[in-house]
């Protein structure tokens, strides 16, 4: 059995070699990781709330207890850390993140792969109408009844070729534009930009502003209680809750030129070139306001059982501060939407008023 000391020595300054010497496993690297892990580590890490992380020491240190400690019981301690950290909530954002990210990229691969394949085609096939071009105007000359007969001939088959290359030079330019779309609309959300997208129209927006002095601003909106829809009905109900989202989103930007693109996950926002802080609180407040009127209805094979789903969101909304970056104006509007949250939710936070809430 392990005693206090050992729970002590795991959280506290002891030598980790004594420790292991009392629980049988001294000079054993595998096991003075461990001891390591449990006593450093986790308590540096900032994906774990306190609570989580005495759990994971709890845990490992009940592992620890038993006998004997071999490598059994390393590996099952290595499962038990591994499953902690892959169930936490922060991790599975993150996936879910870079699987969004993932798709994206899928996307474009699929459609670019295409266009590769069109233009060896389109290449095959041009070729191969020079080479006929050349037998064919061979041929004619031999069979040619007068030479105003041969030039009028190839007249023919030139303005043919010329016809079928403006043809294709159209088809190529609706390909680039789709490639385009593909690159910077999010592959689910397809109203809305990307984050890549986003991030490149940001400097600009930002840069533009400042050389003619205008403000920019951004709203910042998360989705209240979104992991209960996603656990009431499913993670594509919830998807299709963000389309309804998006779609809202979208609509309100287009009247006021915004830039509405989807941070990530459940996160979307609104890049307000020409608007301060207290124009695009008045356009997030009618966002926030359409949002909670519209019945969300999900999409079921049986949608009587279900009644419409009323979703609200909260917005944080932050204009830019002389000398700051991109990252600060979106640090500012998260916080104002976070501070949205903590008082309550279903509202829009301007992050000025935040500074002089805090500075009170
Ligand atoms: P809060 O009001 O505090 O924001 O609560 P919440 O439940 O919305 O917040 P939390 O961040 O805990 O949960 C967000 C959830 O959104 C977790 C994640 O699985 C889900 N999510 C993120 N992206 C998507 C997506 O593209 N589709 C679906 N269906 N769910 C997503
Ligand atoms: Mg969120
Ligand atoms: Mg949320």
């Amino acid at each position: 059995m392990a005693t206090q000391a050992d729970h002590k020595a795991l959280n506290g300054l002891d030598s980790v070699q004594e420790t292991l010497a009392r629980l049988g496993v001294a000079e054993d690297a595998d096991w003075m990781a461990v001891v390591l892990f449990a006593r450093n580590l986790v308590s540096a890490m900032d994906i774990f709330t306190d609570d989580q992380k005495a759990q994971i020491q709890a845990r490992i240190f009940e592992q620890m207890a038993k006998r004997p400690l071999d490598h059994r019981r390393f590996m099952g301690i290595v499962q038990n850390i591994q499953s902690f950290i892959l169930e936490n909530q922060r991790m599975e954002d993150m996936r879910a993140q870079l699987a969004a990210e993932r798709q994206g990229f899928d996307a474009l691969y699929v459609e670019m792969s295409r266009v590769f394949s069109e233009i060896q085609n389109s290449t095959v096939a041009r070729e191969h109408r020079i080479k006929r071009l050349g037998a064919d105007t061979e041929k004619d000359i031999v069979a040619a009844a007068t030479p105003a007969d041969v030039l009028s001939r190839l007249r023919g088959m030139i303005t043919d070729m010329v016809s079928q290359a403006r043809e294709e030079a159209r088809t190529w330019q609706e390909r680039a534009h789709q490639l385009e779309h593909t690159a910077n609309f999010d592959p689910l959300l397809s109203e809305l930009y990307s984050r890549r997208a986003l991030d490149s129209q940001l400097s600009a927006a930002l840069e533009r502003c400042r050389r003619n002095n205008i403000p920019v601003s951004l709203l910042f909106l998360d989705v209240d209680r979104f992991k209960i829809i996603n656990d009431t009905h499913g993670h594509q109900v919830g998807d299709g809750v963000l389309r309804v989202l998006a779609a809202i989103l979208s609509a309100h930007a287009m009247q006021f030129s915004g830039y509405p693109a989807r941070f990530g996950g459940e996160e979307l926002v609104v890049l307000c070139e020409g608007l301060d802080e207290q124009r695009a609180l008045a356009q997030a407040e009618e966002i926030r306001k359409d949002v909670a009127r519209c019945p969300f209805v999900p999409h079921l094979t049986n949608p009587e059982t279900v009644p419409p789903l009323h979703v609200t969101v909260s917005i944080g909304v932050a204009q830019i501060g002389p000398g700051q970056g991109a990252s600060d104006l979106v640090l500012a509007a998260d916080q104002a939407m976070y501070a949205a949250k903590s008082q309550g939710r279903n509202r829009v936070v301007g992050h000025s008023t935040l500074s002089t809430f805090r500075a009170t």
